[in-house]
């Protein structure tokens, strides 16, 4: 756990957090300033600064990211949904802890792609 980052501590309890799912090796939380009818975060109890960190230190825990932005889209009653990974701070990047946004109810793709 990083000391000094929300993430870990909303993962250790120690912030609180609206929880709608958890795993071995991952969390999931509203997000605190929704951008879709569904904006949930999957992070993985791991600190890693972003998710290609993650990927290259832990391949299985990132794998249980994605696996889990299925579980929590699913449960919010959602087929299709979008999921958003900003990587670095010129990407958008401001909670340096690697988390999915997992985006349903809305067609983010036709915002940027
Ligand atoms: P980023 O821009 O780093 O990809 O996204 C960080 C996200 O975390 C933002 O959408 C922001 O609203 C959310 N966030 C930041 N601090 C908190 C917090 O303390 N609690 C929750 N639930 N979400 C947070
Ligand atoms: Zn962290």
């Amino acid at each position: 756990m990083a000391s000094d980052c929300v993430f870990c501590k909303i993962a250790a309890g120690e912030i609180p957090a609206e929880i709608v799912a958890e795993s071995d090796q991952t969390v999931a939380f509203r997000d605190i300033n929704p951008k879709a009818p569904v904006h949930v975060l999957v992070i993985p109890r791991e600190h890693q600064p972003d998710i290609a960190s993650l990927a290259a230190a832990s391949p299985a825990v990132a794998a249980e990211v994605l696996e889990q932005t299925r579980v929590v889209a699913r449960q919010e009653s959602y087929e299709d949904y979008n999921i958003v990974f900003n990587t670095g701070a010129e990407a958008g990047q401001t909670v340096f802890h690697a988390h999915a946004h997992v985006l349903a109810g809305v067609d983010v793709s036709k915002l940027f792609l």
